[in-house]
């Protein structure tokens, strides 16, 4: 028979686990999780390259004493270099194609897939889904992690889960309506195209659907983007972080405090770096983060550089979990592009853009070479009534985002205003950055 839950946390013990005990559980998987690593014949070679013995790592201070793990090095270990296990003990296998390089490999033994599936029960009991709920998964199954990382938590936690897909949005609505859902998984671009269903065939979420939460997360998105999708769909919106890599969401997630998302530090060994110096940052900093895996047996994963740029934010969090949070992922070091001599994130531009009403659900960033010179355009589709309404108000409007653009980025893009539903929609996740300047 099942015990009876824990009213707040899934997994009360782990969750609150006093700093110290969390500290000692750590290094004792991490030496765990080293020798596991060193069975693997690609960390058998790095390890002997950087003249490192596992044997002589005790505890955390020594974790600066070993190599960083890339995802080249990922690239070079395709298919099996990095498993640690018998091929027979590996059951799942994650590849991701990479639009840049050569393709990556994650493999997952039973245990981990246990594992993955009991963290991502966890992070959604924390935002208070329970086993009356309806969970509708609509991100894409197969390789994105996100479709079946979600499927199994929601399924472990209890919930009645819809294992939906992405796209054929109306048919999700009706979804939605027939089945009572509660509780939804989805990108935050596809979170938008749903809004844009919604008002096409008259629904008001807030009045018309059962609808209290949204899970969004595996692409860069603003607290603005929170808040217009928690306004306009009435619900709550959690944000949600991981990577393929480290088996895929369930990484980080943020409590019902709703300021940073809780690492579980259990499961993850966590250093956030500079990226030039690879030394790391004070607490409240920017740097990348950089992630080593303590519960996994088939492919363990050694200070692995994540690219994505955060902070570890201070000061214990209210809800009482001792695991520490990560602040909103500004982006991959690798998002960042540079303008007349300008570093910009896209997040940057989104930020100002959400916080606008007039401003409609989709935008992108086109860069240009004319002549010797950068050319930056923000391509915003806007709300229909803009359209309907005089010029003057949609003259006032790109007045409005050139100066806030200018005051955030340091120089003047050009901006041009377009009608919803007229920026082209990807599959997945969103393009924000169209990059003509090379090969013209
Ligand atoms: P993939 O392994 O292909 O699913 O992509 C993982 C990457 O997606 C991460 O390394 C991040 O760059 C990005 N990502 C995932 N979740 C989030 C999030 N909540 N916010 C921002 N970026 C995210
Ligand atoms: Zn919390």
């Amino acid at each position: 028979m099942n015990r009876p839950r824990h009213p707040v946390y899934w997994d009360p013990e782990i969750e609150t686990l006093p700093r110290e005990r969390l500290r000692a559980l750590q290094e004792q998987r991490l030496r765990r999780t080293l020798a596991a690593a060193a069975r693997s014949p690609f960390y058998r070679r790095l390890f002997e390259e950087a003249g490192v013995a596992v044997e002589a790592i005790r505890g955390l201070e020594d974790l600066g004493r070993l190599p960083l793990t890339t995802k080249d090095h990922l690239r070079q270990g395709y298919p099996f270099g990095f498993l640690a296990v018998s091929r027979e003990e590996a059951v799942r296998l994650h590849s991701s194609s990479g639009t840049t390089g050569r393709a990556t490999v994650v493999l997952h033994s039973a245990r981990d897939l246990e594992a993955w599936a009991e963290r991502m029960a966890r992070c959604m009991y924390m935002t208070g889904a329970r086993s009356s709920d309806v969970f509708q998964n609509m991100t894409g199954y197969g390789m994105f992690t996100g479709g079946l990382g979600f499927h199994y938590g929601s399924e472990r936690l209890g919930m009645l889960t819809v294992p939906a897909g992405p796209g054929n949005s109306r048919r999700q609505v009706q979804f939605m309506q027939d089945f009572g859902t509660t509780v939804i998984h989805a990108i935050p671009s596809y979170a938008f195209r749903l809004l844009a269903v919604l008002e096409e065939m008259g629904i008001d979420p807030r009045r018309d659907l059962d609808l209290k939460t949204a899970y969004l997360g595996a692409e860069p998105y603003s607290e603005e983007t929170r808040r217009r999708v928690e306004r306009e769909l009435g619900v709550r919106v959690f944000n949600s972080y991981g990577l393929s890599e480290m088996a895929g969401p369930g990484v980080a997630f943020e409590c019902p405090e709703q300021n940073g998302m809780h690492i579980w530090e259990d499961a993850f060994l966590v250093e956030v770096l500079d990226p030039k110096t690879l030394t790391p940052v004070a607490e409240g900093e920017e740097g990348e983060l950089v992630l080593t895996t303590l519960d996994r047996e088939a492919m363990p994963l050694i200070r692995y550089r994540t690219r994505d740029l955060t902070a570890l934010l201070p000061g214990p969090c209210p809800c009482g979990r001792t695991h520490r949070r990560i602040d909103r992922i500004k982006g991959r070091s690798d998002d960042m592009f540079i303008v007349k001599g300008v570093n910009v994130f896209p997040i940057q531009v989104e930020t100002l853009l959400m916080g606008m009403p007039e401003v409609g659900r989709d935008y992108r960033i086109v860069l240009d070479r004319e002549g010797d010179l950068d050319v930056m355009t923000v391509e915003v589709e806007v709300r229909r009534e803009m359209f309907q309404g005089d010029v003057k108000s949609l003259k006032a409007l790109r007045e409005k985002i050139l100066a806030a653009l200018k005051s955030e980025i340091l120089f003047t893009p050009r901006v041009q205003l377009v009608e919803p539903g007229s920026l082209p929609r990807t599959e997945g996740k969103a393009v924000r950055v169209l990059d003509r300047r090379r090969g013209s």
